[in-house]
């Protein structure tokens, strides 16, 4: 069953749901500003951490990059430093391009327009989408989960989530109950409505607004919504580090490829044959990322002579450091995880 375009009340329902969120709505520091560059990096910190979480790297990285000419001035290892805790470093690193796209694309201001913001790296509709409407009044819906999950519900409506189509199908109903004035406040009350009450599972409908006008509940078949046919693949790997140190001395480098973990640091993957002797201790981690599962198992070595680590060192690259310098340093979490259990 689609919603029923020609019997449901879609303004009534968005005018309901603005009055809870007036009343409701979470008090967050980023609320209180129109400040697109503020909009613009919490919804990118928020985008993959909970607002619990993310809440204080927010203030520490506003703190430090208050706008984006500092932003754009700054070293990618100082802005991926900040990061540091947050996951996901690809953010920073667009973060970090994004803000220099401004300075030479946009003369330094943050583009106004929808179409101008969805040009910059690493914001795609839905980020385009919530800063348009909360800092320019933009009636453009900020289509994510929580749309998807509070409208199939409302509407009973099972056009499935996993379908090509579903961000258009969904965008054209929250349209449709979106108000003329405050579309940024709709946006964030659908945002707060979806994490908080009408949550994947368990929803509160005892306490939701729109209650009695949600199909799903009246028919109780709340969870039968949202429908998703499409699982999402992941793919296992296998990953081999060493930790080759001598004295307090260890070796790092940064990655530069597109694979995972860009510009942030790691040990070296592979070792010469006759280092093997050397091997004095092993761990096995796992991780995951976004569809990737990780094993990663990190060799310990102690090598015994300096010529032959500071040999190894410059034959490859690495850049030798030590406990105080690594803390300055980005890494992926199971290695920085390992790290902080060593020293
Ligand atoms: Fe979600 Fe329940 Fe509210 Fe319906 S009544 S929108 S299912 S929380």
């Amino acid at each position: 069953m689609k919603a029923n375009k020609q019997t449901a009340d879609f303004l009534h329902i968005g005018e309901k749901l603005l009055t809870w969120y007036k009343i409701h709505g979470r008090d967050l520091p980023f609320r209180k500003t129109n400040d697109p560059y503020k909009i613009w990096i919490c919804e990118i910190i928020f985008q993959q951490t909970r607002i619990e979480q993310g809440l204080n790297h927010y203030k520490n990285f506003i703190q430090r990059f208050p706008d984006v000419q500092t932003l754009a001035n700054a070293d990618t290892d100082e802005v991926l430093l900040f990061w540091k805790g947050l996951g996901y470093y690809s953010r920073a690193l667009n973060l970090h391009f994004a803000s220099r796209q401004i300075i030479n694309d946009f003369n330094g201001k943050f583009p106004e327009k929808y179409e101008e913001i969805l040009q910059l790296k690493g914001v795609g509709k839905y980020t385009a989408a919530a800063i348009s409407s909360i800092c320019f009044l933009e009636k453009i819906p900020a289509v994510d989960g929580n749309f998807y999950r509070v409208l199939s519900r409302v509407f009973a409506d099972d056009f499935d989530v996993s379908h090509s189509k579903a961000f258009s199908y969904f965008s054209e109903l929250a349209l449709m109950m979106m108000p003329e004035k405050n579309p940024g406040h709709f946006n964030e009350a659908m945002m707060d409505l979806g994490s908080d009450l009408c949550k994947p599972k368990n929803p509160k409908c005892e306490i939701c607004p729109l209650n009695s006008d949600c199909l799903a509940f009246q028919s109780g078949k709340v969870q039968d919504f949202p429908v998703k046919s499409k699982k999402v693949r992941t793919t296992d790997l296998e990953l081999e580090y060493y930790f080759v140190e001598y004295g307090k001395s260890f070796l790092i480098r940064q990655r530069n490829d597109d694979f995972i973990w860009k510009k942030l640091y790691e040990f070296p993957t592979e070792i010469p044959e006759n280092f093997e002797k050397f091997i004095t201790g092993q761990k096995t981690v796992s991780h995951r990322l976004t569809h990737k599962n990780l094993t990663i198992h990190i060799y310990k070595l102690k090598m015994k002579s300096k010529e032959a680590f500071e040999k190894f060192s410059n034959e490859h690259d690495f850049t030798i450091s030590n406990a105080e310098e690594s803390h300055q340093k980005s890494f992926p979490k199971p290695l920085e995880n390992y790290l902080s259990l060593l020293t």
